[in-house]
């Protein structure tokens, strides 16, 4: 699973000091105390969205400051609350105080808010002072700090596309052509059959996650090592990337491959079996009949099913690939 991070500065706004003022009023010799109280200042609130997908904006812009509260003024006049700083978050962000790893939120739903770093409340004014002994006070409070602290935001990634195929059909190496390392990888739970994440970078804000999912093959009709856990990350998948070797030292003819992998899938789970796939014809650069890509197109097209075919080490095909990908991805996630 992969892991974006990022951490920022919050400060909360001050509360506003309160004001020390004497009621002036033609005939009213002795008027009183009349200083407002100081504004509260402003709180920041961490707000989950589901439209956000990631960390990026919070690796360009680190501090964020809310509204201090106005002094209170003269006539009894309380000071304007400073306003709030509503910052929007990824849905599936926690949010960590940096300091001490504390968990403060763990934002999963949309919509779903919490108050980060609090306002400081606003001083009192001196008419707030007055007692029966002390009819004209010239005591007033300035106005609480806003709370700040530094946090960490840590988004987990889940993966869109999946990748199946034989091994040796070039799982590996896709994921490693396709991806930027942006995230950093995290241990992620399975020892021996490790999925390996990559993100292709589709645009500069969009991107899709990538699984490699090597052990769906190779042992997943048997549950060899395969837990829950796996099983949950790969069924969220939008889609799948269905990768056949056709060079001339393939192991087995495409349409077997194709085959056996469909039917090792649907006795894995019928949800992964139903879920869209992109068909890739990979090693073009060894293959010496190219009339089996034109076999392979029509046997595709005929089903509906995208067909591209690639070298992933000539990277030729590579780029319709990454169109074809970003196509369906509009089509198929949401
Ligand atoms: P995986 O088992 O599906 O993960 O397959 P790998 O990515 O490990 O690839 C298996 C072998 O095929 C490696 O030796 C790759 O270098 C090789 N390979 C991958 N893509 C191509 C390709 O487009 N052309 C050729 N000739 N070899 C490839
Ligand atoms: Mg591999």
């Amino acid at each position: 699973m992969f892991i974006d991070k990022a951490k920022i500065f919050l400060k909360a706004g001050d509360g506003g000091n309160g004001c020390v003022a004497f009621h002036r009023e033609k005939f009213v010799p002795m008027g009183g105390p009349s200083g407002g109280d100081g504004g509260k200042g402003g709180d920041i609130i961490l707000l989950a969205d589901k439209d956000l997908h990631t960390l990026m904006d919070f690796k360009y812009k680190r501090h964020y400051k809310a509204q201090r509260g106005q002094n209170g003024q003269g006539g009894n006049k309380k000071g304007k609350d400073g306003e709030d700083l509503i910052i929007k978050i990824p849905v599936g962000t926690v949010v960590k105080d940096a300091q001490t790893g504390e968990i403060i939120a763990d934002l999963v739903e949309d919509g779903q808010r919490v108050v980060v770093a609090k306002g400081g409340k606003g001083g009192k004014g001196n008419a707030a002072f007055k007692t029966a002994t002390n009819q004209a006070p010239t005591k007033a409070d300035p106005g609480e700090e806003g709370e700040e602290r530094w946090v960490e935001l840590e988004l987990k990634l889940l993966a869109d596309i999946g990748i199946i195929g034989f091994p040796n059909a070039g799982k590996s190496t896709l994921i490693s052509v396709l991806s930027k390392a942006r995230p950093k990888i995290a241990d992620y739970p399975f020892t021996t059959l490790t999925p390996v994440l990559g993100v292709l970078q589709l645009d500069v804000d969009d991107f899709v996650v990538l699984a490699d999912i090597p052990g769906l093959i190779e042992g997943a009709s048997e549950g060899v090592g395969l837990g829950h856990e796996f099983l949950r990350h790969i069924e969220r998948t939008k889609f799948l990337i269905h990768l056949i070797d056709v060079s001339d030292f393939a192991e087995r003819e495409w349409k077997e491959a194709y085959q056996i992998i469909n039917t090792e899938l649907g006795n894995y789970s019928e949800d992964l079996l139903k879920k869209p796939q992109i068909v890739v014809a990979n090693k073009i650069d060894a293959l010496s009949d190219k009339s089996k890509l034109q076999e392979m197109r029509e046997f595709f097209q005929s089903r509906g099913i995208p067909f591209v075919s690639v070298s992933l080490i000539t990277r030729e095909g590579l780029e319709e690939l990454i169109d074809t990908v970003k196509r369906y991805k509009r089509e198929w996630i949401k």
